[in-house]
């Protein structure tokens, strides 16, 4: 029994895939996906992107696969980056063909889509032979036209047909190995469209909102959505779309999971958003802080507030806290207790040390005590 039920988030229950060694569904982690933006031939560049997106904490990463050159650039993509890499093929069978002897660990592919059922036996024996998964992906905006026709327009029901259709043709060549997304630019068409796929299905859900827009009307849409499901259990790896670079959206990813306490990684600032009782320039501490503590991937909690109306309240709940004072005078919390004090030239340099101290401490206890946590391995990594 929790101790704060009001923070349980009880996660549907859904069955376990594999997508190279990220496990998704059952009681595995939420994972972070993210998508490349470069020309997937363009191998140099689009390793680059992809390990840029490790760097990030992506745990699974998309790359396009329109043409055969793609697919040709795809060995090379998985033999230098280390995350997982999952190809985006539309229409074409012999991408997905290529791109499973390619080394990806899914194919995000619509068995429906791909023509006959051959082909589609093909795609599967492919999957198969390379230990490939798959993600039937579902969007609002290109749903077949006899469910537009039997519906009228794209809804929920539409949406959930459309999946389980696709579903039922993997499932008729005795494949399960898949997840399944039911995406809308719509925030109430995709929450409505994910409440009734989790209803419908077992299959692991991988949530997005789709074409969301930039990163931060993007953010906030995918937050509202994505929040909903994931505070409902609903949600077994995301992907935050953004028309921004690919980064962000893993950016954006961990801050909605942090938000729900759904996964922990990295520096966690609580900060206040300033007003004229600051005793130390907020905002600007927090932006220097952000930028020297991203490197940082053992979550710990960091409290900068401007004065004491809130500063001891919240150092108590952190390991790390600050709190602005009198004349320069800022208080420094260890653990939740006044520890020191600090004037304002060096205060960033001073609380990055302290947080890169505190990060060494608890990996070293973490390392020596190999009971696995809550949020175990890649969950805080
Ligand atoms: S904590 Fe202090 S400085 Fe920050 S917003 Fe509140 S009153 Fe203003």
């Amino acid at each position: 029994m929790s101790i704060r039920p009001y923070r349980d988030v009880i996660r549907r229950k859904s069955r376990q895939i594999f997508v190279g060694d990220v496990p998704v569904g059952g009681d595995a982690p939420i994972s972070v996906q993210s998508m490349t933006n470069t020309l997937t031939s363009d191998a140099k560049a689009t390793i680059g992107q992809v390990l840029a997106l490790e760097e990030a904490g992506a745990d699974i990463v998309r790359v396009s696969c329109p043409d055969e050159e793609s697919t040709k650039a795809l060995k090379e993509i998985v033999r230098e980056t280390n995350v997982p890499i999952i190809a985006d093929i539309h229409f074409h069978y012999k991408r997905g063909i290529e791109a499973a002897e390619a080394g990806a660990a899914c194919l995000r592919i619509n068995p429906g889509n791909i023509g006959s059922a051959d082909r589609v036996r093909d795609v599967v024996k492919a999957a198969v032979d390379h230990n490939c998964s798959m993600r039937i992906g579902v969007n609002a905006g290109s749903l077949e036209r006899e469910l537009l026709e039997k519906y009228g327009e794209p809804c929920p029901e539409a949406m959930v047909e459309s999946a389980l259709n696709h579903a039922r043709i993997l499932e008729d060549n005795d494949f399960t190995n898949f997840k399944i997304s039911v995406k809308a630019s719509d925030v109430f068409l995709s929450v409505a469209a994910y409440q009734g796929l989790a209803d419908a299905c077992d299959y692991p859900l991988h949530l997005g909102i789709t074409e969301a827009g930039s990163l931060f009307s993007g953010t906030v849409k995918s937050s509202i959505g994505l929040g909903m499901l994931l505070w409902s259990g609903i949600g077994d790896t995301i992907r935050v779309s953004l028309s921004a670079d690919p980064v962000e959206e893993v950016k954006a990813g961990y801050e909605i999971l942090k938000s729900l306490g759904l996964r922990r990684r990295g520096v966690t600032i609580i900060s206040c958003p300033s007003c004229a009782r600051q005793a130390f320039p907020v905002i600007r501490t927090v932006e220097r802080l952000e930028e020297r503590l991203a490197h940082i991937q053992t979550p710990l909690t960091l409290s900068i507030i401007g004065c004491v109306v809130n500063g001891p309240g919240e150092a108590r709940e952190t390991d790390i806290g600050l709190t602005g004072g009198g004349k320069g005078n800022h208080m420094v919390y260890l653990s939740g207790m006044t520890d020191h004090k600090i004037d304002t030239d060096g205060m960033v340099d001073h609380i990055v040390d302290l947080v890169e101290a505190k990060a060494a401490e608890l990996e070293a206890a973490e390392n020596s005590d190999p009971a696995p946590s809550l949020l175990s391995t890649r969950q805080s990594a």
